[in-house]
């Protein structure tokens, strides 16, 4: 029997949530259509999936992840480099832990080279772990490739007790390397555009590469929504409402790369010094203010 690549809690999630799809349209979602090529009119898009089948709409949303085919037909094959940090990444049902695992806050661990962050989800069903260290023998970018917990916990071997509780409470943690690359300048050409990923990946020391796909898709739909024009220029307007935030997160984050795993944090006196500078109040509200205090509905479109 083949192994599935999710666990069950993500299967249960992404059940409800393509239940919510198909009450609106029933044939909204196609499962195994990977699209292979598409081509555009002047009256809308193809698309050819690798099963030969083609499907034509108005407008293509690529919204196709990392290594987005979309984008490559569009813009040509990305520049990626590695950025000598790989993360770990599992989730934990939150019952296999004390109260303190579980409490309803994110908490971050910094250290030389390394930096740990986890939180609750569902509700707090469950306990996100990132484990995220600067290794460089591994450049696979991919949401499947499984470690042992073995080899995660030798990588924060030292750190305190509950970083090393959350990885023995994993049943599978994920490696992932982490690569960089610059915001793309432009997202959509006539009736095709991109989302998420597809256009702005980015590192996720801001945890905000899944928040910012949501609110291009709320964003674009209140386009498609609201703007009277030609789909062209809707798109083109989506594009310009959201280029600029997208890219103050992935310049954001690569910059907390860099705080996280801070040399300065070698050793206890460096340690304290460094956090009670830049972890203030003060210091902590200029740096996520802006991320948090975004409202989609108002954003002039
Ligand atoms: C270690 C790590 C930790 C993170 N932590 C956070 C966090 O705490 N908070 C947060 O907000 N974000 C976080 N992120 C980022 C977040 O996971 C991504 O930004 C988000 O998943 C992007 O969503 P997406 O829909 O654009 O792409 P994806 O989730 O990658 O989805 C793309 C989809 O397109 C499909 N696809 C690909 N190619 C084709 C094709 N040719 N045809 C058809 N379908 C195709 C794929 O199968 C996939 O289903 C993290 C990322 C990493 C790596």
């Amino acid at each position: 029997m083949k192994r599935s690549k999710f666990t069950e809690t993500q299967i249960v999630a992404i059940l409800k949530l393509a239940e919510a799809v198909t009450q609106i349209n029933p044939n909204a979602i196609e499962l195994n259509a990977r699209v292979m090529q598409l081509e555009q009119d002047e009256s809308g898009v193809t698309v050819t999936l690798a099963n030969g089948k083609t499907h034509r709409a108005d407008i293509l949303v690529g919204a196709d992840g990392v290594h987005s085919r979309v984008r490559s037909s569009l813009f040509g094959e990305d520049k990626a480099t590695f950025s000598g940090s790989l993360a770990w990444r599992g989730v934990i049902p939150a019952e296999r832990h004390t109260e303190h695992l579980r409490a309803p806050y994110g908490v971050n661990w910094v250290g030389p080279g390394a930096h740990v962050i986890h939180y609750p989800l569902r509700k707090g069903e469950l306990v996100n772990f990132v484990g995220i260290l600067e290794r460089d023998d591994w450049i696979q970018e991919s949401w499947n490739d499984a470690g042992t917990i073995e080899e995660c916990s030798n990588d924060f071997a030292g750190w305190h007790e509950d970083v090393q509780t959350l990885i023995h409470a994993l049943d599978t943690p994920f490696k992932w390397a982490l690569m960089l690359r610059d915001p793309l300048p432009q997202w959509s050409e006539g009736r095709i555009t991109l989302l998420g990923d597809a256009c702005h990946p980015t590192l996720p020391m801001l945890a905000s590469g899944a928040a910012m796909a949501i609110e291009d898709g709320y964003i674009l739909a209140r386009c498609l929504d609201e703007i009277e024009a030609p789909v062209e220029d809707v798109l083109k307007r989506y594009e310009a409402a959201r280029v600029e935030r997208t890219s103050r997160v992935v310049r954001g984050s690569a910059e907390n790369a860099r705080r996280f795993h801070n040399p300065a944090l070698e050793n206890a006196e460096g340690a304290k010094a460094y956090v009670d500078r830049e972890w203030t109040p003060e210091r902590t509200q200029e740096r996520y203010e802006w991320l948090f205090t975004y409202n989609v509905d108002e954003v002039k479109v």
